[in-house]
């Protein structure tokens, strides 16, 4: 049986910057040390910087000292001014092409547009977005969230970094028929794209298809439904324990991919564990 990884596995530039990131406060900068929320969707990487005392730390309520790092896909203003008062030294890990969504999203609101995000509106990345709009700002994800809408002029859109540009067309496309003005901006990052598509692309070339990737990790889940609308052989998993041999009965040809938070080890162990468990 062939097992073939795609060229876009492991960690994507913005995960790789903020864990280089992490590992190097950790060495150079004053204890305690915390994260704002996971650094990245990855338990197992999270569980090696505990090893080196990076603690995950969901508020700020209780920090009094040391060093704070803010995660890859961002945290709110609220939590960065916060931060600041408190005097607590500063380590922004945050995604470039995250800190471009936020910025976009505050140039727009400033301008007099609603601004529309196209994202899952529980996921952190999507509120630290939110927290640059003056005023209202709309989280929908898909185009049906525009329904509502009416007497709106001008509507600016942007998304969620992990979003497929097909959904975001489709919300732009309904913005024009809701507003007068329609400002938007191409926020999903290459990384995530590129993925997306050679990911399908392998999907519908083989039996099987293995998602490795943290469950709590939003561009792991959207690709895993993506490569389903392909391949109805697929599973997401986050380790080489949940892989079932059943899943490759009669299968000739595996292909491996995984979400932009996956580490080359776990990727290599995987990989091994396929070619075991499939004999
Ligand atoms: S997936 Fe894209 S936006 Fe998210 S951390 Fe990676 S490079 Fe940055």
């Amino acid at each position: 049986m062939q097992v073939v990884v795609t060229d876009s596995a492991g960690f994507c530039f913005g995960v790789k910057r903020a864990i280089k990131m992490a590992f190097a406060a950790a060495r150079r900068y004053p204890h305690p040390i915390y994260s704002m929320g996971p650094l990245i969707h990855n338990p197992q990487v999270v569980g090696r910087l505990e090893e080196v005392g990076v603690r995950v730390v969901e508020g700020l309520d209780r920090v009094e000292e040391g060093t704070v790092i803010f995660r890859s896909h961002g945290v709110t203003l609220e939590e960065t001014n916060l931060a600041r008062e408190r005097g607590l030294k500063i380590v922004d890990a945050t995604c470039p092409f995250v800190k471009k969504a936020q910025k976009y999203a505050s140039s727009l609101s400033r301008g007099g547009y609603l601004v529309v995000i196209v994202g899952d509106k529980g996921h952190p990345e999507v509120q630290g977005i939110l927290s640059y709009i003056k005023g209202e700002g709309l989280v929908t994800e898909s185009a049906q969230g525009l329904r509502t809408l009416s007497g709106v002029t001008k509507l600016g859109v942007i998304a969620q970094t992990t979003q497929s540009y097909e959904n975001l067309q489709e919300v732009v496309s309904r913005a024009l028929l809701v507003a007068r003005e329609v400002r938007s901006f191409n926020t999903i990052c290459d990384a995530t794209h590129i993925r997306q598509q050679e990911s399908m692309r392998l999907a519908q070339e083989v039996d099987c298809m293995i998602v490795i990737g943290g469950y709590n990790s939003a561009n792991t889940t959207r690709l895993a439904d993506l490569c389903r609308q392909v391949q109805p052989n697929i599973h997401h998993v986050e380790t080489e324990g949940e892989l079932d041999p059943s899943w490759f009965r009669g299968v000739q040809r595996v292909g491996i991919t995984t979400g932009a938070s996956t580490p080359n080890w776990l990727i290599d162990r995987i990989r091994e564990e396929v070619a075991k468990v499939s004999h």
